[in-house]
């Protein structure tokens, strides 16, 4: 069993505390989750990283409404 820890897991097992402005652990509820430190809620993304996965988004999406079809014909 490996109990290594990488990077990646970090931001699963945190969320982001408007209180305690940083990632902390979090106690889970019904509908949301709280900080293990303060007991306020939690957040997914901190506010500029919510802004920045919002932006990461719409940059995503292709403009003219549809998207296209890519490759050639298929039958
Ligand atoms: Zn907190």
């Amino acid at each position: 069993m490996s109990n290594q820890s990488n990077d990646s897991d970090f931001y699963n097992d945190r969320k982001y505390c408007d209180q305690c402005m940083d990632y902390v652990s979090y106690l889970m509820s019904v509908d949301c989750s709280f900080c293990v430190e303060c007991g306020a809620k939690v957040h997914l993304f901190s506010k500029t990283d919510w802004i920045e996965f919002n932006n990461s988004l719409q940059e995503r999406r292709p403009k003219g409404g549809r998207p296209r079809k890519k490759g050639k014909e298929s039958a």
